[in-house]
């Protein structure tokens, strides 16, 4: 018996109203087998992660961990092998193709490390992208597209195209265009590893303030200075939780 095709409306019927303190994200026995030919990497291993409404988590841990695994299985990116991951509450791990694609358009921001816009298009369509799909009318998407570039300092480039602007101002653009459609978290792999230390502190400020203004983080970083920027460390090795430290 197959199961009914969900409607988008089932698909993303929220649950209670998120709060502060609010678990957000839970992993049970999380696991992340690759399978290729010869060899089988488990890159993920029986993972338990509770991330709560608020906080700012910050995944440290040597290559090769799992970090952007993880940070990749927790966006909807990828899938897991074995164990549940309930986003706000909906278990989404069995979800079909589509409406994790719907899910993860809705309701997760990322930031990539190489900030991944889109060469042809301009700042403002980058950030209007995510935010079409979703179905939003068009007046709604102009005004959350400013507001998002007014937020991370880019109004003024709004009609330049990518190419056109430095690796920080690019940054800040794909920070926009992760926080315009209001996610219920952000997601940052290594989102300073490809700028200079002055425009990496500009991304953490950012960071910083978003946090401040209520949003939840989760953030990949190498950086000892900017896992300590966030409240709490999760360290990752051979694809194991090893250490969860709280700061406040
Ligand atoms: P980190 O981000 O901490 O450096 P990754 O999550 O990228 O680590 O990788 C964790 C492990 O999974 C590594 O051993 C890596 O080689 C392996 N891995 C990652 N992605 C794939 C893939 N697509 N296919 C096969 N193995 C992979
Ligand atoms: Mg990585």
């Amino acid at each position: 018996v197959e199961a009914p095709a969900s409607t988008e409306e089932a698909v993303l019927a929220g649950g209670p109203k998120t709060e502060a303190g609010k678990s957000l994200i839970q992993l049970e026995g999380l696991t992340k087998v690759f399978e290729t030919e010869e060899v089988e990497t488990h890159a993920l291993s029986n993972i338990h992660l509770t991330i709560r409404q608020g906080e700012w988590v910050a995944i440290v841990g040597p290559s090769g961990s799992g970090k952007s695994t993880l940070l990749a299985v927790l966006g909807l990116l990828d899938t897991a092998s074995r164990g549940t991951y309930l986003l706000d509450g909906r278990s989404v791990l069995e979800l079909s193709p589509s409406d994790r694609a719907l899910v993860r358009n809705r309701h997760i921001g990322f930031i990539f490390q190489s900030f991944n816009l889109i060469g042809d298009l301009t700042v403002f369509e980058n950030v209007e992208l995510p935010l079409t799909y979703r179905g939003m009318p068009a007046a709604e998407r102009k005004q959350r597209v400013e507001r998002a570039l007014e937020k991370v300092g880019m109004a003024h480039r709004a009609r330049h195209m990518p190419g056109q602007l430095s690796g920080g101002q690019q940054q800040r653009v794909a920070v926009a265009r992760a926080v315009a459609g209001d996610p219920l978290i952000l997601l940052a792999d290594e989102p300073t590893g490809n700028l200079d230390s002055k425009n990496g502190e500009a991304v953490m400020q950012l960071l910083s303030e978003l946090h401040k203004g209520g949003a939840t983080i989760c953030m990949v970083t190498h950086d000892p200075a900017h896992a300590r920027v966030a409240t709490r460390t999760v360290s990752l090795f051979d694809g194991r939780v090893v250490q969860d430290e709280q700061r406040r």
